[in-house]
């Protein structure tokens, strides 16, 4: 079984290189290849030929295979499908903002948290993704596109909070002054709601953004769409909440998904402004996007503005999120697998 070298850090990395009876300083020159996007040790041209050779191997730095790419033709998103090494396929979206590129990656094949909103969970979880699987999301989005990456949201398919280790390793390795330098301020997790990660992820990475998909105000609706609210309830959700805004200082980000008749009328509104008080957040309101296996429908336009209106006379900051590559199925809650 080959290594993947983009699965390492430089300490990793340099003891590596060093018990294949190579200089340590290799490993620096090889980290900065892999962080700068090669795929193969063909493109380390500053290594000699027999040390590639040799490399290729034992090593590999790239898993993902390209299957497809869909670029909207009302944005720049373009959204990639990859073949994992296992035969597994995930997605990946590239979105370009006034701010900066941003790259959606997913966290695991599949999910198992089974929101019926949601395509990506449809056929359940097939495996966590390493660290390696998901920083390679982000060299291959950035090659692709031709253009340096910003921002990172890990939103795409997959719980990453029900693969924390592997999340944690990534955020270390995108992070790292000697790798891609992403800042923390600039990466957002977003989770479904596992609680007891919530006050873990505050303590070990205060800097990162934190997003909840809440989608619903009271725990007899969202438990009918998002199973982890059986578990989980609203109200040990929002204290843990509460607790990491106090202990980090951090405002959180609360995804609501507004769906046609379920959970877009004022006095949903009300009860989620009611929830909220008092805390350091924002709501992004989302009119949700058509998943056809779903049979849910959209909030229209001026309904979903009559629900921010209110949240916000309610002293609740929302805004209505504007949605790239909903014409290529690479909107929240649209990618699926294969
Ligand atoms: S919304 Fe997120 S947590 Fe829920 S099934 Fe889809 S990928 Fe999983």
């Amino acid at each position: 079984m080959k290594k993947n070298l983009t699965n390492m850090n430089l300490n990793e990395l340099e003891r590596f290189i060093t018990d294949i009876g190579e200089q340590k300083f290799r490993a620096r020159q090889i980290y900065k290849w892999i962080s700068s996007g090669a795929e193969s040790f063909e493109e380390m041209t500053d290594l000699s030929k027999e040390l590639r050779h040799k490399l290729q191997e034992v090593a590999t730095v790239c898993s993902l295979e390209l299957l497809k790419v869909q670029e909207s033709a009302s944005d720049h998103t373009r959204k990639f499908l990859f073949a994992l090494e296992d035969g597994n396929t995930i997605e990946t979206v590239f979105m370009k903002y006034k701010y900066g590129n941003s790259v959606c990656i997913s966290s695991q094949a599949g999910c198992r948290m089974g929101c019926t909103f949601c395509a990506s969970g449809i056929g359940g979880l097939k495996r966590n993704l390493t660290a390696a699987e998901m920083l390679e999301q982000v060299l291959a989005a950035s090659r692709q596109a031709g253009e340096k990456i910003n921002h990172i949201v890990v939103m795409g398919t997959g719980e990453p909070f029900d693969n924390y280790l592997n999340l944690a390793q990534f955020l270390e390795l995108i992070h790292d002054p000697e790798g891609l330098n992403i800042s923390y301020r600039n990466i957002t997790v977003s989770t479904c709601g596992i609680v007891p990660m919530i006050s873990r992820f505050g303590h070990d990475f205060p800097q990162v953004n934190l997003a909840i998909s809440l989608h619903a105000p009271e725990d007899s609706l969202r438990s009918r769409t998002m199973p982890v609210n059986r578990s989980y309830p609203i109200d040990q959700l929002i204290q843990a909440c509460r607790e990491y805004g106090r202990k980090t200082g951090r405002r959180i980000t609360f995804e609501y998904a507004l769906v046609k008749g379920v959970n877009d009328s004022l006095s949903h509104a009300d009860r989620l402004s009611d929830l909220l008080r008092g805390m350091l957040c924002h709501v992004n309101l989302i009119p949700l996007n058509e998943v056809r296996e779903t049979g849910l429908h959209g909030t229209d336009r001026e309904t979903a503005e009559r629900f921010r209106a209110q949240l916000e006379k309610r002293g609740i900051p929302a805004t209505i999120r504007r949605e790239l590559g909903a014409d290529i199925s690479a909107a929240c809650g649209q990618l699926r697998l294969g």
